[in-house]
């Protein structure tokens, strides 16, 4: 639910459920009063009495009016009888009235705080008063008084019972009422205001807390945490958004972490794979200078070894800038439809010989048709199989006659490569890692062999951009196959890469490949 309509429907709330809940409670409370007035006074009152205490406190001396008129008819010699008056006089102060019996205009019973001459101007003056209107008189003035008047006639002599009851005063329930009404209306806008506060509380500040936990924590540098807020409102929106900022944070800074630890290494790498040939250069130089190679076929050997490490030195360096700009997207490529089978017969050619001459055995296997053709950058193929064989290679075994095997199958939507050889192999531990920039193994490290850790990164790099996939098994001590998977040619297919990796148009050069088709590859390759 939005804040919004929260915040609208809490103000309706604060306004709607106190009234509410006052009026039932009110309304509970008033009846239970009035069911206890009724018991107490015996009279038959109604709610709407409740809303005039001058109709209340008139019907409340009732039923005592009715029997005084019962003993006034059936046995008027009562009224003599001080004991019997003293009892009805505790009845009627129960009832909040006072007791007044008069015979022939002498006053001989007063419960009343009225004198008697008081009394002479409250009371009717004559016992006659008995036909006025339901027997009862209103005293206004400063008495505010209502008397119900009983007449009756002992021994032939005319009296009358008074029943006074003061209009200003209120009934004890009353008292009670209100009392009960102000406790109620309080608890009710305790209540209703507790409710909100939970509802508020929930639903605004909590979640800014979290807010400003969080916003503590990134200004102090942390970023390891997350905020959770499953609440569809504004609030939610708005951590939900901070937590994608510092899900963005956290994670660029911990690419910059890694990238930062990558950088060192590289630099160890680079400073020990460029101080190894260096100081072999430099022994040689020295070993010249010094005339320690004193013959000319010793210098001759020196001058070409020198020759030998500086071109290592150039390879390594080509490498990491080639990386460098593969990295950064920095290299354009070129696809276009090639020819599967024609492209591997003509690289397995090349390769051949530079391996015949090093005395490996190199079996190469096409298990496809000859119409197989799939999208891809020639030289940037090239690259691939040339550094994965110069692996195999680089760590062949010694024990063993160096055995490379490249075959391709057609797996349908895939072209599968698959190159094995028959070396070193790489330990479990390390296989997750081999396609990680700048890794190299213990074992790698360690040989004699130069290396900067980043052939398969570039690996790697170019089959991804090739929409394809490449993966490795390997045993140690037994050898290393490579696996890759090249997306099949499909009519109107488009590999897409940013802007700045596709030649353009300007300056690209149709390729033809063997098969003889021609595919450009502008820049609406991309998607
Ligand atoms: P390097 O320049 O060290 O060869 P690469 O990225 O080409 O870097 O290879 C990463 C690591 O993978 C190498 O250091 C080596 O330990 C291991 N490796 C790669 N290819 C093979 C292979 N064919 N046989 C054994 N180990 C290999």
């Amino acid at each position: 639910m939005k804040l919004r309509t929260k915040l609208k429907i809490a103000f309706f709330i604060m306004a709607a459920l106190p009234v509410i809940l006052g009026a039932i409670a009110i309304t509970f409370i008033v009846r239970h009063e009035l069911g206890q007035i009724r018991k107490t006074y015996g009279a038959d009152f109604r709610l709407s009495d409740m809303y005039s205490s001058g109709s209340l406190l008139g019907k409340i001396t009732d039923t005592t009016f009715e029997k005084v008129g019962e003993i006034a008819d059936d046995s008027p010699e009562r009224f003599s009888d001080m004991d019997y008056l003293t009892e009805l006089e505790k009845e009627v102060s129960g009832k909040l009235s006072y007791l007044v019996v008069r015979q022939e205009s002498a006053v001989y019973y007063n419960s009343s705080p009225y004198t008697i001459a008081e009394l002479d101007k409250i009371l009717p003056a004559n016992e006659t008063v008995s036909n006025l209107d339901g027997g009862a008189v209103y005293k206004g003035g400063s008495y505010q008084t209502i008397i119900k008047i009983t007449p009756f006639t002992d021994q032939g002599k005319d009296g009358s019972v008074f029943l006074i009851t003061p209009l200003r005063q209120t009934l004890p329930q009353f008292k009670r009422i209100a009392i009960q009404v102000v406790l109620i209306i309080i608890e009710v806008i305790a209540f209703t205001s507790f409710i909100l506060y939970l509802w508020l509380n929930r639903s605004i500040i909590k979640p800014i807390d979290r807010l400003r936990l969080g916003t503590q924590n990134i200004r102090d540098g942390n970023l390891d945490f997350e905020i959770r807020q499953d609440k569809k409102d504004e609030l939610g929106d708005l951590c939900r958004d901070f937590e994608e900022m510092r899900y963005r944070l956290n994670k660029s800074e911990n690419e910059k972490k890694k990238s930062d630890a990558e950088e060192k290494e590289l630099i160890r790498n680079i400073s020990h794979d460029l101080k190894t040939p260096l100081t072999a250069i430099k022994g040689y130089v020295e070993g010249l200078r010094d005339g320690i190679a004193d013959t000319p076929e010793k210098q001759q050997r020196y001058i070409l070894t020198i020759a030998n490490k500086v071109e290592d030195m150039d390879r390594l360096i080509d490498e990491l800038t080639l990386f460098s700009r593969l990295d950064t997207n920095r290299i354009p490529y070129d696809f276009v439809k090639i020819n599967v089978k024609d492209y591997f017969d003509d690289c397995v050619d090349e390769i051949q010989l530079d391996l015949e001459s090093m005395d490996i055995i190199l079996k190469y296997n096409f298990r496809g048709g000859d119409d197989m053709y799939t999208m891809a950058d020639p030289n940037q193929l090239k690259r691939v199989i040339n550094n994965i064989v110069s692996n195999s290679v680089k760590y062949r075994r010694a024990d063993v006659k160096c055995t490379i095997s490249i075959e391709v199958f057609d797996e349908g939507d895939y072209i599968h490569i698959v190159m094995s050889d028959n070396g070193k192999g790489i330990n479990m531990k390390d296989l997750p890692r081999i396609f990680d920039r700048f890794y190299r193994t213990d074992e790698s490290r360690t040989s004699p062999q130069t290396g900067s850790g980043i052939g398969l990164a570039i690996v790697k790099k170019i089959i991804d951009d090739h929409k394809g996939r490449i993966w490795v098994d390997s045993v140690e001590g037994e050898g290393t196959t490579f696996h890759i998977n090249l997306l099949r040619y499909k009519e109107g297919m488009q590999l897409t890469l940013p802007d700045n990796q596709v030649k353009s148009k300007r300056k690209r050069k149709q390729i033809k490949n063997k098969g003889g088709d021609v595919h450009e590859q502008g820049s609406d390759s991309r998607g």
